[in-house]
Formats: structure tokens, C-alpha cells, sequence
């Protein structure tokens, strides 16, 4: 496959939308769920430890 012009064709699809919860465009449409939050599939916020943004398993030098 080439860039440009010749791959616009398959920008038809869209696989996310607009989240509910977190409002990214992270939900996949196919999945049901939010690769952001983890809406849909979990009820709590998705985070891990690696992500290093605050919450569980999170560490501060
Ligand atoms: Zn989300």
C-alpha cells in the first residue's frame, strides 16, 4: 500500500468514536469498548501502573 491519496478509500470506516466517559476518541465501535477508559468493559477507570498519570501502583521519586 502507498501513502497518500490511494489509502484515503478506506477512511470510510471508523472503528472509534467519542467516548461517554472520558470523551477521547477512543471507543471502539466493534469492541464496545474504550481503549482510554476501558468503557464498556470495565466499570472502573482503566489505568495501569506503566501509565505513571497518578492512581494505583503509581510511584513519585
Ligand atoms: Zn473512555
Amino acid at each position: 500500500m502507498s501513502k497518500g491519496k490511494a489509502s484515503f478509500g478506506k477512511m470510510n470506516k471508523s472503528v472509534h468514536k467519542n467516548c461517554r466517559r472520558c470523551g477521547e476518541h477512543s471507543f471502539h465501535l466493534r469492541h464496545r469498548e474504550c481503549s482510554s477508559c476501558g468503557f464498556g468493559k470495565t466499570s472502573k477507570l482503566r489505568s495501569y501502573s506503566w501509565q505513571n498519570k497518578g492512581g494505583l501502583g503509581s510511584y513519585k521519586k
